[in-house]
């Protein structure tokens, strides 16, 4: 005869009902200092000694005699051969039961998204499987083949490219379901460790084992305590306390059903938790007299006894709204609601791991087959956790794609706030626009920044300035960084200019520099009113940024090109849309057909050296009849055909150049260009407003008197581009690509030798090219063409490195 069960009775109505239920609900986990050391310590040594650790570990603690990790490693071909050792009738049982769990599942699959906002920036969430994940499966007795598929399919389902496995085998015992229930659910790789050295070796990885970036899995409390102290190197699943069950009942029910219902839990563990809640309190006795009838027939008797008498209750309740209540608070792993109409009351069940509706859902078939997951939140956590899911094996990335006008807007936003933290890095690169071509500029402004004073403005603090190539001081060097003509201006140029140094130096030059309007005027065939000049060609070009295109819209530009560009852009408040290049260098003339306030372009190309066809500018100029098409033509004379023939026939035409490089005056500091009067008048507007005389008195004669010697202009822009297909030949010889160049540069790679390598071996040889630390063209050095001597010798350093 056994002896009568005692259950615990309470009643909500009770004035220390509260303080009763949170007695009974207490459960700490995890918590035992000594466990603690323990585990710690062998974290430590996993971490420390790998498989050797592993090894000793299984050796000690499972009672195994291996020698090595080899002796601990399941290949797929042992899971298939489990497969054919168990019953047909357990094999079509896990795989009716695989099969429901997965199509269950597919329907947690999130899909990444995106949505388009009316600037066309782009926002979204992509989503990414793990690459790997770690199942734990306890050992021996205690394992169930329900929690390999459980763990399992979720992570495949989700697209888990490797699952790995680890399972103790206690003094050698294998259980051939597990292992076939891993061959169904595709799990990759199986390990026979345990405890918290299996956990330590998925988390850190051995020599063996993978290490993997989320473990799930239940297990003793020293796989718990692992878990817990691994977390944040790795994700885990939960730290699972043991399993409950609260059933709602209306007093309608079978009192066996429930007494066998409240059983299917407490046979879990002596520490499981069975609870019933119901208003009728005659229905209660009934369910403890099944109780008390059914216990001697269970197998399982002594541990249901325990978990029953421990931490089982029978509570009654006033109604069933206050059922309803009661189980919120609790917010248990299962519930069942065992009521007529359980739909009527679903709205309001707030916490709960799973919800097992009506009299005929046995919480059982829940654990196994019906589709969900059996892994769920225990210890009142459904307050704050999902049953375990696909989800569990995804992670998010959010996509932000801002367009030149999106970033432009959000960058003011972002700047603002970012001062507001003293965080001004953030503000300025919220202020980037998103291309490429600024990004590099970037350090140089941090560098500036060291020396940031109290007294600059807001603006002057945000600013990106331009870095111009490096001016030696030291004299002996091969200085081909900055694509200034290797020959010296002419001498008629030298003469005009010393001619104005003279008392009239007291008086200010002309404010129109007309001498030199007329001598460019001449030299092209256009109208003097056709002609704007200023103090070099950037000048010109930021006049142009300033007064002609329009700052509501982005400017178009390729993504390699002058790195001014975007400066300009920063200095005048424009946006911007870097075009990329083709995959050859080239400007594709159609990718400047869409919405811009201005599009600007070297021809030939800085720094790649490629020339566009006037037809493909004509193009351009057609499908942008209401913006204006700035062509900077500062290296024009070494290739290609100037777009000053077309200014007549295109209003929103202005064509730039300088006198820096085919001129020889660098030093001098003209620049200006050709357009529609109506576009020159906006320049002289600007420079109006600026700087009234930009040109010196030597400088207007000077740059006058160099378009009126056409003949020593022509002799040296020969013999620079002579010197160039020489260059381009040795080097090419060499085995260096050199884009086709209509410039005094050339831009060229070495298909083996790395670039800025190349640049800071050149300098040790005294001879200064260019490189651009930028996105593709990293590789490339830009190299300016010399004389032949100078050149030579830097063909000859070539040779050496
Ligand atoms: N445009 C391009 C493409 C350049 O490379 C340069 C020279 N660095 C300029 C304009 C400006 O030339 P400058 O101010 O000397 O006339």
């Amino acid at each position: 005869m056994t002896a009568p069960i005692a259950i615990r009775r309470l009643n909500a109505a009770d004035q220390d009902f509260a303080k009763h239920l949170d007695h009974l609900l207490s459960w700490e986990s995890v918590s035992d200092d000594g466990v603690n050391e323990r585990v710690l310590e062998i974290i430590k040594a996993v971490r420390e000694r790998g498989d050797a650790a592993l090894v000793e570990y299984t050796q000690r603690f499972d009672g195994l005699s291996v020698n090595s990790m080899a002796d601990l490693i399941l290949p797929r071909e042992r899971l298939e051969l489990a497969l054919t050792r168990i019953t047909a009738e357990q094999r079509q049982a896990l795989e009716v039961a695989a099969e429901r769990v997965r199509s269950y599942h597919e329907k947690q699959k999130q899909d990444s998204w995106t949505y388009t906002e009316a600037d066309g920036t782009v926002l979204g969430q992509k989503v990414t499987p793990l690459d790997r994940a770690g199942l734990y499966v306890p050992g021996g007795k205690a394992s169930y083949p329900s929690s390999v598929l459980m763990n399992a399919i979720p992570a495949k389902v989700a697209g888990v490219p490797e699952v790995v496995m680890v399972v103790p085998t206690p003094r050698g015992e294998i259980n051939e379901i597990v292992l076939a229930a891993a061959c169904i659910a595709g799990v990759d790789r199986v390990f026979t460790i345990g405890g918290a050295q299996a956990v330590a070796a998925l988390a850190y990885g051995t020599e063996s084992v993978p290490p993997v970036d989320k473990i799930v899995g239940p297990g003793n409390i020293y796989v718990a305590t692992a878990k817990r102290h691994v977390f944040g190197k790795v994700g885990i699943d939960m730290i699972a306390g043991p399993s409950e069950i609260l059933v709602v009942c209306d007093g309608q029910t079978d009192p066996d059903w429930i007494a066998m219902d409240l059983f299917s839990q407490a046979e879990h563990d002596e520490d499981a938790q069975s609870i019933l809640l119901s208003p009728d309190a005659e229905f209660l006795d009934k369910v403890a007299a099944s109780i008390a009838k059914l216990l001697p027939t269970m197998e399982r008797e002594a541990i249901i006894r325990t978990s029953i008498e421990t931490r089982g209750a029978l509570i009654q309740v006033k109604d069933m709204q206050q059922a309803i209540d009661v189980a919120n608070r609790i917010a248990p792993e299962h519930l069942e609601l065992s009521v007529a109409d359980p739909e009527a009351w679903l709205p309001q069940i707030r916490h709960a791991g799973a919800i097992f509706m009506g009299r005929y859902t046995a919480e059982a078939l829940g654990d196994y087959c019906a589709g969900p997951n059996h892994v769920l939140p225990t210890s009142g956590t459904a307050r704050f956790s999902s049953p375990l899911g696909v989800y569990d094996f995804q992670k998010r990335s959010s996509i932000i794609h801002c367009s030149a006008e999106g970033a432009s807007e959000l960058g003011k936003s972002a700047s603002v706030l970012a001062r507001g933290e003293s965080l001004t890095a953030h503000a300025t690169a919220s202020r980037t626009n998103g291309a490429g071509a600024w990004r590099p500029l970037i350090a140089a402004e941090f560098e500036e920044r060291r020396a940031m004073s109290k007294f600059w403005s807001p603006f002057v603090k945000d600013l990106v300035p331009y870095v111009p190539g490096e001016q030696p001081k030291l004299t002996n060097l091969v200085k081909l960084n900055t694509n200034e003509n290797p020959y010296g201006p002419s001498p008629k140029t030298i003469a005009a200019m010393q001619a104005e140094l003279n008392d009239n130096l007291r008086l200010y030059p002309d404010p129109n520099g007309e001498r030199l309007k007329q001598a460019v005027a001449d030299y092209y065939g256009v109208q003097q009113a056709q002609v704007f000049v200023g103090n070099g060609s950037d000048e010109v070009l930021a006049h142009a940024f300033h007064g002609l295109f329009q700052h509501g819209k982005p400017l178009l530009f390729p993504d390699i090109s002058y790195s001014f560009y975007p400066v300009y852009c920063g200095l005048y408040g424009i946006p911007f849309d870097a075009v990329p290049l083709d995959e050859q260098f080239q400007i594709r003339p159609e990718d400047y057909a869409k919405p811009n306030g201005g599009i600007i372009f070297p021809n030939p190309n800085a720094p790649t050296g490629c020339v566009l066809a006037l037809d493909a500018i004509e193009q351009i100029l057609q499908s942008n009849p209401d913006s204006v098409v700035l062509v900077d033509e500062a290296y024009i004379d070494f290739g290609g055909q100037t777009a000053i023939s077309l200014v007549d026939r295109y209003p929103n035409l202005l064509v730039a150049q300088t006198l820096s490089k085919s001129r020889s005056l660098a030093g001098l500091r003209v620049g200006f260009a050709v357009g529609h009067p109506d576009l020159i008048e906006a320049l002289e507007r600007i420079k109006n407003s600026f700087n009234s005389y930009p040109l010196d008195r030597a400088a207007i004669a000077g740059a006058a008197a160099a378009f009126e010697d056409k003949a020593y202009f022509e002799q040296t822009r020969q013999a620079v581009i002579d010197s160039r297909e020489k260059l381009v030949a040795e080097m090419t010889g060499l085995g260096f690509e050199v884009l086709p160049s209509g410039a005094n540069f050339i831009f060229a790679r070495h298909p083996e030798k790395d670039a800025a390598t190349l640049a800071a071996g050149l300098r040790e040889h005294g001879v200064i090219v260019r490189h651009f630390k930028q996105a593709r063209i990293a590789q490339f050095l830009r190299i300016t063409i010399g004389n032949p001597a100078q050149n030579q010798a830097l063909v000859d350093a070539l040779r050496t490195l």
